[in-house]
């Protein structure tokens, strides 16, 4: 079966512009499971012709998830369960949050690979913003910058060494 990238991040980072650049119109068709509505997040990606599939965890409704800590909790269990590797994404404009951290939690206990994506880096002054991000322990932080399209191969590249 072909590897599986969850793309992981509190509400805004960025995770549905970069699942979009990724997948373009390879939108995948998914029977939502009782409980979780997950259409439109699932869709095929390509990088050095090795194919993929991707998820945007941050789409997905799961009934009665009330406040926003428990939904994006359990959307980044959802996303531990099925990933082979997890982009755990975050806003380099907002900096480290709390609920970064509290997802970097989450992301610890999973023996699954992740990669630390950093967007909103729009322009080389903001390449700076990145290294804050190490604090989270996840290891070395990528810049990206989903609207403008800057460092989504390095982004690829990293996630993919671990298929
Ligand atoms: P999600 O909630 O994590 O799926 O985030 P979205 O993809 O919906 O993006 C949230 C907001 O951030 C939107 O207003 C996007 O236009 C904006 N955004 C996404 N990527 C970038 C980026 O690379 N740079 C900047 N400046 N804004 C971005
Ligand atoms: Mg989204």
């Amino acid at each position: 079966a072909r590897p599986i990238i969850a793309i992981v991040g509190r509400p805004n980072v960025g995770k549905s512009t970069i699942f979009n650049r990724i997948v373009g119109d390879r939108l995948a068709i998914v029977e939502d499971k009782p409980g979780v509505t997950r259409d439109r997040l699932y869709g095929s990606g390509e990088w050095l012709n090795r194919e993929f599939s991707v998820i945007d965890t941050g789409g997905i409704e799961i009934d009665g998830d009330d406040t926003l800590l428990k939904s994006v909790r359990a959307q980044a269990e959802l996303a531990i369960e099925e990933a082979d590797v997890i982009i755990f994404m975050v806003d380099a404009k907002a900096g480290v949050t709390a609920s970064d951290e509290e997802v970097a939690q989450l992301l610890f206990r999973s023996k699954k690979p992740i990669v630390l994506a950093v967007n909103k880096v729009d322009n080389l002054q903001r390449q700076d913003e990145i290294y804050e991000f190490y604090s989270l322990g996840i290891g070395e932080p990528i810049g990206i910058s989903g609207s403008h399209g800057i460092g989504i191969g390095d982004l690829l590249e990293a996630a993919s060494s671990h298929f």
